[in-house]
């Protein structure tokens, strides 16, 4: 598959192995490597290879690199030995999104509180 990149994205330079991270599960599509600021004992970041702006773009570009990616999310929190966890896109500023290429937070080994701030 053609892997597309964005030159000034973040994610894309640790997707293509430009700025180191620790990766935790690779995938055909996506790639998990931990948060460098971790909100929670466990703190992954699932990202697809090829660049897209949020998960809505994803889903509509690339509807199973999108499934794959929460395939892989949920065998990251089988591989922490967690039962619980969320997964969380933030989409837009206003959200918390602060990175723009899509990424999905699993976040858990801790109780969780609703709603979110
Ligand atoms: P957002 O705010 O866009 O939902 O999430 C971006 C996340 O990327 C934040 O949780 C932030 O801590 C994380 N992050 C920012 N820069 C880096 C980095 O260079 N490496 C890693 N592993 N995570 C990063
Ligand atoms: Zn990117």
């Amino acid at each position: 598959a053609r892997v597309t990149r964005d030159a000034d994205c973040l994610f894309c330079k640790i997707a293509g192995g430009e700025i180191p991270a620790d990766v935790v599960r690779e995938n055909e599509h996506t790639l998990a490597f931990r948060d460098i600021s971790p909100q929670a004992p466990t703190h992954v970041l699932v990202v697809p290879r090829d660049h897209h702006r949020d998960v809505a773009s994803l889903a509509a570009a690339a509807p199973g690199t999108l499934a794959e990616l929460v395939r892989t999310a949920a065998a990251v929190a089988a591989d922490e030995g967690i039962e619980a966890y969320r997964l969380v896109f933030n989409t837009g500023e206003q959200a918390g999104q602060s990175v723009f290429h899509v990424h999905g937070h699993v976040l858990g080994g801790r109780a969780m509180t609703w709603p979110p701030g």
